[in-house]
């Protein structure tokens, strides 16, 4: 038989962008097979003496591969591997990596690469930003919430036993490179999770991203290298945008959140952990939708659109009946508040949005709607 073509999918360019904030600009690599990328990886981390943090889950999977291209590239590498968790992201952790750091004599000039999810690039970044006042960082996040949104846009830090992320710095990182090879091995829900972040985007920002994202929902969750990649590539360009705009969320970043009012009731309500975060934004934003809808910024087509998107991506599209009195406190607590009002971001229309309070009866209609199962 003839020899079978080399599967394009695997062979789709590297894509560069750059996030544009003055001096502390930086690009965005997305790509196959990045972490055996000798010269990108040469050219883009800085130093001879690296560290990379990553947890006991990523480091079986990729840490040799990584450890090894840096050690090409000529680097020295300190590997430190921290336990796999959302309960790790604490002042322990931040203080084993001071630890390893200071007994290998790592001075300001070390680069610190985190290789993980968002809990390792947040711990990470943060460790950066406070080790000897500020050391070079690099972000080569591993999931796709991680690829998509919390390695971009420069917030790191830590939970507090009294509040998730309560401790932490705006520090932007030298690079971000995303090897879209690494999201294989991610586990089904996290993939959706992770999805839910791509779809916010096309909902209150970019309508024919939206539309995209319809057309390639299949691609998407079958982990397409070539769908997830234009998915990354967009999803960084629309939050660096925003980011550009709103480096320390004074405004505009707010609405990033889309969908993320109804979701942190979910989480909290429920207790965190129970859902992923994406999922309760999955949800979140199925609600928002419904909100939206019935405050006349949205056709009942295009609610259902998102609804339905929400629902191919593998996300859930109803909420959990937490009582209707306890929704509304679980909102009340919601970061955005200002003046007691809950302030939301609505969709008006479709791949736009509205950032507005709402009427009381409105809110309970969504809530009874959609959280009454
Ligand atoms: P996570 O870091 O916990 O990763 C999810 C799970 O996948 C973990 O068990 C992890 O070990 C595992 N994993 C990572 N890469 C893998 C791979 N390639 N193959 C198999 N398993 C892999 O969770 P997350 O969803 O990536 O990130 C959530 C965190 O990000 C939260 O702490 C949240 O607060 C934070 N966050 C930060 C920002 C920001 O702007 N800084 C934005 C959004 C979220
Ligand atoms: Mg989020």
């Amino acid at each position: 038989p003839m020899t079978q073509p080399v599967s394009s999918q695997n062979h789709a360019p590297t894509i560069s962008l750059q996030v544009e904030l003055g001096e502390r600009s930086y690009p965005i690599e997305i790509g196959s097979s990045l972490l055996g990328d000798r010269e990108r990886i040469a050219r883009l981390i800085s130093g001879r003496q690296v560290a990379v943090v990553t947890n006991t889950t990523v480091a079986p999977l990729y840490l040799q591969r990584l450890t090894q291209t840096l050690q090409e590239a000529g680097k020295s590498v300190l590997e430190i591997i921290l336990p796999d968790g959302e309960e790790e992201k604490n002042w322990a952790s931040l203080m084993q990596i001071f630890d390893r750091l200071l007994a290998a004599k790592c001075d300001r000039k070390t680069t610190l690469i985190a290789l993980g999810g968002g809990v390792i690039g947040d711990l990470t970044g943060f460790a950066a930003s406070a080790y000897m006042r500020g050391i070079p960082f690099v972000q080569i996040p591993t999931t796709l919430l991680a690829q998509v949104d919390s390695s971009v846009g420069g917030k790191t830090g830590i939970n507090h036993p009294l509040g998730k992320n309560m401790i932490g710095a705006f520090y932007q990182p030298q690079a971000v490179i995303a090897d879209t090879l690494t999201l294989h091995t991610l586990p089904d829900r996290e993939l959706s999770a992770g999805l839910a972040e791509v779809i916010k985007y096309g909902a209150v920002i970019d309508a024919a991203f939206f539309k995209w994202i319809e057309d390639n929902i299949d691609k998407l969750m079958a982990r397409d290298n070539a769908a997830l990649a234009y998915a990354i590539r967009r999803s960084c360009e629309l939050k660096a945008d925003v980011v550009r705009q709103d480096e320390r969320e004074g405004g505009l970043r707010a609405i990033l959140n889309f969908g993320h009012t109804f979701g942190h009731a979910i989480e909290s309500g429920l207790g965190y952990g129970k859902w992923l975060h994406g999922e309760a934004v999955g949800c979140g934003m199925v609600m928002a939708a419904d909100l939206s809808h019935r405050l006349g910024h949205i056709t009942a087509i295009d609610k259902e659109r998102l609804c339905a998107l929400v629902r191919a991506a593998g996300l859930p599209t109803e909420a959990p009946n937490l009582g209707v009195q306890r929704w509304l406190e679980l909102m009340q607590v919601d970061k955005k508040n200002e003046g007691g009002q809950i302030r939301f971001i609505l969709m008006k229309p479709l791949g736009s949005y509205l950032i507005s309070a709402a009427p009381q009866d409105a809110l309970l209609a969504t809530i009874q709607q959609l959280a009454s199962g």
